[in-house]
């Protein structure tokens, strides 16, 4: 077991890992990260110029960080709430964000069926569904904003969500259509063989320990170096350990819990025929899908921040909490009170990217010029970073298109104070949002039913979820 706990569902088949780099070599493009934004990045600029010569640099295997751990929902959406987008940027930015976020999602679509890619894509649809009265009013207020600004994402009375999804546990949401769900870590690997085809080098269990900005530049590697005209770092959640966008990009921990099959009974009882991607409307949100054999991933609660001892300044690439695996186990059957008794087989974590002003990073980095950057997806990755090549390669091709005048084409983000005073603030500000989710105007709260009651109560022990895995009674290392 991994100090995060059991490997991702998604990374259990692996294939043969392509041969690490040693030694001196030579690129015309060299990509740092072999995640959806560095397979991305190298797929677009073959396809650009299938004469250049580009080798991608990944210090693991293809997918194994945040691209093979996620619950692969594929969804629209930057940033946050549409209305407070609004408010921020102004309806004519707001409006071409958001759809530059549908895009994305589109143009996975498209890559996963023009490449033939078998990776499990459902075109499902997602809904972001409301646990309070409160929320229910913020849904209502983005549906509005939606139409206003042109989009279709209609709003779904309590009625309406229960005939989605058998669960009176919400009190309204919203519907985005395009969306849908797949397999992350085989998307990955799908990629990473579509390259190897169109001749780029690719190398696993090959770490970048620096890079030295210059034309060329230089990548220090473990044991050897790569020298190369363009460098393009896809670093995302790990990017400080390279020294750079240090207390830019801060990497958050999200956890997932995996669950046996359904049996026929129990997927029934569930209704959710359209098999929708589910995400809650709180800070703090849930977000959960069923896989092709219906199994439930459930992720979210509380992300976790650490920093470790030898890694003060970076963050840990590690992190995980005993009691968010438990409480997500608990929420499951909160919703689905005929799930009670399944089985949790696994669960794990994974760090995400994140800025202080929740945009990601793309383009190329003042603190390193030359640099390309694509990351810090603040949970919104596997359409932005599967479709962010195409952004890349109009930088590293010097052409101006829509997609490079996007507010998060820029080469910094905010920046935090280092560690501890980090940890102490993001720990001050998380529990303050956690607080928030907690607490609605009085007599607002969703009421839950005696059921419910007894389940989020004394009564309720978490046991009633058979845990098969041993490593979930343990405590796990962060
Ligand atoms: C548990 C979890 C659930 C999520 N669920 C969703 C979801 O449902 N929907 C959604 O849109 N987003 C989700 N996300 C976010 C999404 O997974 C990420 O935004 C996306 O995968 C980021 O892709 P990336 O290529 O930028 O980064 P990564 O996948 O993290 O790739 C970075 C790669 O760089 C490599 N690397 C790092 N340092 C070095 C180095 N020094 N040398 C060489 N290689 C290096 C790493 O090994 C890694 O493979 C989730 C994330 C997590 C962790």
């Amino acid at each position: 077991m991994s100090a995060s706990g059991d490997e991702s569902l998604w990374l259990l088949p692996r294939d043969e890992p392509c041969a690490p780099l040693e030694g001196a070599a030579r690129a015309e493009v060299a990509i740092v990260g072999g995640g959806f934004a560095g397979l991305s990045a190298a797929l677009h600029l073959k396809e650009e110029r299938p004469e250049l010569d580009v080798a991608l640099v990944e210090a693991g295997t293809v997918g194994c960080e945040a691209s093979g751990r996620n619950t692969g929902m594929l969804g629209p959406g930057v940033w946050g709430r549409i209305s407070l987008l609004r408010k921020k940027f102004g309806d004519e930015v707001a409006a071409r964000m958001f759809r530059a976020s549908e895009d994305a999602v589109s143009r996975v679509v498209s890559l996963v069926r023009e490449e033939d890619i078998d990776c499990e894509l459902e075109e499902t649809g997602q809904l972001q569904l409301a646990t309070t009265e409160r929320q229910a009013r913020s849904l209502r207020e983005d549906a509005r904003a939606f139409a206003s600004l042109g989009f279709d994402v209609p709003y779904l009375e309590k009625a309406q969500v229960e005939r989605a999804i058998a669960t009176d546990f919400y009190a309204g949401g919203l519907r985005f259509e395009r969306a849908g769900l797949l397999d992350p870590a085989r998307l990955c690997r799908e990629l990473k063989r579509r390259l190897l085809e169109r001749g780029v080098r690719v190398h696993e269990r090959t770490r970048v320990r620096a890079i030295s900005p210059g034309k060329p530049a230089r990548v220090e590697l473990e044991n050897g170096a790569l020298v190369a005209d363009q460098v393009v770092v896809a670093t995302n959640a790990l990017t400080p350990r390279l020294g750079l966008l240090r207390g830019r990009v801060v990497p958050l921990h999200t956890h997932v819990i995996s669950t046996e099959p359904l049996s026929h009974e129990r997927r029934a009882a569930l209704g959710w025929e359209g098999r929708e991607g589910i995400v809650d409307a709180r800070n703090f949100f849930n977000y959960y899908r069923l896989t092709r054999d219906d199994r439930i991933l459930f992720g979210g609660g509380r992300p976790l921040y650490r920093a470790s001892r030898d890694d003060v300044a970076a963050g840990a690439s590690v992190a995980s909490r005993e009691k968010t695996w438990e409480e997500l186990a608990r929420e499951l059957v909160s919703i689905f009170p005929a799930l009670e008794g399944l089985r949790i087989e696994r669960r794990w974590s994974g760090a995400m990217g994140f800025t202080l002003d929740r945009l990601p990073v793309v383009g190329e980095l003042e603190e390193a010029r030359g640099v390309l950057y694509a990351g810090a997806w603040c949970g919104h990755g596997v359409a932005l970073a599967t479709a962010s090549g195409a952004a890349i390669a109009d930088l590293a091709l010097r052409r101006a298109s829509a997609r490079t005048t996007l507010p998060w084409i820029r080469g910094s983000a905010p920046w935090l104070p280092p560690d501890p005073l980090r940890a102490i603030g993001l720990g001050a500000y998380l529990g303050a949002l956690s607080l928030r989710d907690g607490i609605d105007p009085v007599g607002e709260r969703k009421k839950p039913d005696a059921k419910t009651r007894r389940r989020e109560g004394v009564d309720f022990a978490p046991s009633r979820l058979r845990v098969s895995n041993p490593s979930m009674s343990k405590g796990v290392k962060t």
